[in-house]
């Protein structure tokens, strides 16, 4: 089965259409959901491919004009915003329990149809299709793998 979004996914998904600044701890305390699984939920959207960034809104309707500038390209910069609520209409109708994230094998490449295999080492999590490829991949990068959780636990 592949990767299905549930209510917690969900839920942790609106909060941070409504303000991507939030922290795990804030959105913790509007959704009721334990601050670390926010956290890993959040960290699972993005290693899934699902969240690509959370990047700053502008607001170009608070910049002050210069009069000399072209008036074609003012145009265009107040299109920015009604773009982007539109975005943020699609993604709220769209994002729905059971939303089913198309993941492919980090090992073989090939789509994961069947028990998705998770590891997790550090803040990342790999994708396989079988228990083959896990093994395959952690033999193969088990240097580079080290050493990132070697970094990542003397940070913590
Ligand atoms: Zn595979």
């Amino acid at each position: 089965m592949p990767f299905q979004l549930d209510d917690y996914d969900v839920a942790i998904l609106k909060a941070l259409m409504k303000d991507g600044r939030k922290s795990f701890r804030q959105i913790s305390r509007e959704t009721g959901i334990t601050t670390p699984t926010v956290r890993a939920r959040f960290e699972r959207l993005i290693n899934v491919g699902f969240i690509k960034s959370v990047s700053p809104v502008f607001d170009f309707g608070v910049v002050e004009e210069n009069i000399f500038e072209n008036k074609g390209q003012i145009r265009n910069e107040k299109q920015g915003k009604p773009q982007h609520m539109q975005q943020l209409r699609d993604a709220n109708s769209r994002i729905k329990k059971g939303m089913k994230i198309k993941l492919d094998c980090e090992f073989c490449k090939g789509p994961i149809a069947g028990y998705l295999h998770v590891f997790k080492f550090a803040n990342y999590e790999r994708f396989f299709c079988c228990t083959g490829c896990m093994s395959g991949y952690k033999q193969k990068y088990a240097g580079r793998i080290e050493s990132i959780v070697r970094k990542f636990e003397g940070k913590e």
